[in-house]
């Protein structure tokens, strides 16, 4: 038996275990046989779960994680001498080790800058006309990521305008959603108006990070954009045989909103962290706490301390910036108990 010493952290919402109703749903489709591939019952029911939520009849294909999820997504969205549009601190930027690159054989990403981890459209129209000419990889795709990677969450009319930018431009709209359920609690909008009502060819949706073991869905709205998904999928080894295992965890978090309710309670307790920091001297709260993390800028001496007591957390936002970041199993206890500790460290690093 492994001892689980990691403690209490606030490091990702991908520290978390499984959620009982993924794990339900898991267990129950443990059952006996069923046919491969995706070509079982659990596969479809998880599907037509999703058409559901969306409203509409979209594409869905489950595949093993984010990465996979936006890379293959926006690789069937271009050519390899197009270009993706992109903010600089959004994943597929940052964090995916060029796998958008890789699966487009070669698509270029250009970076716009916009305040608060939204892509400022002013950029992205002044990258797209930059050049018209040949020697120029010719932009193709806007991709944003929602809620962003800095805890902001966009509006509804930022969304349309960022469709309607796209659509002006030529360019296809891609959505990385790792934390889409997160945006969707957080704007009480109903999941259709923030996609394909805006203008949203394909959806990246996060389940990991909302409770599932694995498995994410990448929802295409254009269906033609979904034309030979599933060999893209497979030649990346994205195609699980045992697909069943990937699917069914939905059916447990789109049953009775599972999903919902998991996202809410993240978000409400970055919403409590964040209200009782921010009565903190010393330390100082660096974006809207829109989702389920809170951006906290300290004296480095200070942090190091926290991480001395066993707190765990990210500080990739540069030099004295701290994410924390709650989950759908976050509990109260360790919020009080990491307020404290920032409290008592204040009083001797700040
Ligand atoms: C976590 C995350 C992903 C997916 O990451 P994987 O580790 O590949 O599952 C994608 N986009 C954003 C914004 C994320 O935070």
């Amino acid at each position: 038996m492994i001892e689980n010493t990691l403690g209490h952290q606030f490091a990702s919402d991908n520290y978390s275990g499984i959620c009982p109703e993924a794990w339900e749903a898991m267990c129950a489709a443990n059952c006996g046989h069923a046919l491969p591939y995706g070509d079982d019952e659990y596969t479809e029911k998880a599907c037509n779960m999703l058409r559901d939520v969306f409203e509409t009849d979209c594409e869905v294909f489950f595949v093993f994680n984010g990465t996979a999820a936006n890379s293959l997504a926006l690789a069937s969205l271009c050519q390899s001498y197009h270009s993706i549009i992109g903010h600089t601190s959004a994943h597929v930027e940052t964090d995916e080790c060029g796998a958008p690159e890789f699966f487009s054989n070669g698509t270029k990403i250009l970076l716009a800058g916009g305040g608060h981890g939204k892509i400022d459209l002013g950029d992205v129209d002044q990258i797209a006309n930059r050049r018209s000419d040949i020697h120029y990889p010719k932009p193709k795709v806007l991709t944003i990521t929602q809620a962003t990677e800095l805890g902001t969450v966009y509006s509804l009319d930022e969304i349309h305008a960022a469709g309607e930018t796209a659509k002006r431009l030529g360019l296809k709209f891609h959505m990385d959603g790792a934390r889409f359920a997160n945006a969707v609690v957080s704007l009480g909008a109903s999941p259709k108006d923030m996609t394909w009502k805006a203008g949203v060819d394909v959806l990246c949706f996060g389940g990991v990070k909302n409770g599932l073991a694995v498995g994410e869905a990448v929802v295409f709205f254009s269906k033609e954009l979904a034309f030979e998904f599933d060999y893209r999928c497979k030649q990346s080894g994205q195609l699980s045989s045992k697909m069943r295992f990937l699917s069914a965890p939905w059916i447990g978090m789109l049953e009775g909103d599972a999903w919902l309710r998991h996202a809410a309670h993240a978000n409400r307790c970055a919403q409590l962290l964040e209200e009782r920091l921010r009565d903190i001297e010393g330390v100082r709260i660096m974006f809207p706490c829109q989702a389920n993390s809170v951006f906290v800028e300290m004296p480095v001496k200070l942090g190091d301390a926290l991480r001395e007591r066993g707190w765990h957390f990210y500080t990739f936002i540069g030099t004295g910036g701290v994410r924390l970041m709650c989950s759908w199993d976050t509990a109260r206890e360790d919020i009080d108990a990491l307020v404290q500790d920032i409290q008592e460290l204040c009083g001797e690093y700040v």
